[in-house]
């Protein structure tokens, strides 16, 4: 079992599954690829991160300054602060106000407290599932430039813990 929820593209009508990481949780920052879309975190734990200009937040979008950092996308786009995930069919940025119906009742359903942040660059970023290979998620970790390039395929962990906790706490 994998803890993916379902979305649609406001533009094509392409439904998508994804996960969504709180990088609060995660202890990270992220940042999407401005081409692809493709999300890549970087641990806030990474011994590389002395290297770095100072962030200015330790679990949102990453800092603008971090761009030049990092490693660019296998597509040939760039991690960015201010870019977006996107449809895997027509690659178009997707909305992250039009995501806020189905994250909302597919992420913590029944908790009538939590609302989706409307935005991509506040605490939650979103892992799509690569429509080639079901239940794996497309995802980069600490893409520095000068690491070595690890896996970008990996199954989501399951159910979320705040799921869990909200579900034995009602
Ligand atoms: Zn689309
Ligand atoms: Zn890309």
């Amino acid at each position: 079992m994998f803890s993916l929820l379902k979305g649609d593209c406001e533009h094509c009508g392409q439904s998508y599954r994804y996960s969504l990481i709180d990088s609060n949780f995660s202890d990270c920052t992220y940042a999407y690829c401005d081409a692809c879309g493709k999300l890549a975190t970087i641990s806030n734990s990474s011994s590389l991160l002395v290297k770095m200009p100072p962030a200015t937040g330790e679990h949102h979008v990453i800092s603008e300054a971090w761009e030049e950092f990092l490693r660019p996308c296998r597509c040939g786009g760039h991690f960015r602060h201010n870019a977006a995930p996107r449809c895997m069919v027509c690659l178009k940025p997707l909305s992250a106000e039009h995501a806020a119906k189905h994250i909302e009742r597919g992420f913590l359903p029944g908790n009538r407290f939590w609302h989706w942040q409307s935005n991509w660059t506040d605490r939650y970023c979103m892992d799509l599932e690569d429509p080639a290979h079901p239940g794996v998620v497309r995802h980069v970790t600490n893409p520095f430039l000068g690491s070595t390039p690890e896996p970008e395929l990996r199954v989501p962990p399951r159910r979320h813990w705040l799921i869990r906790l909200f579900s034995f706490g009602t």
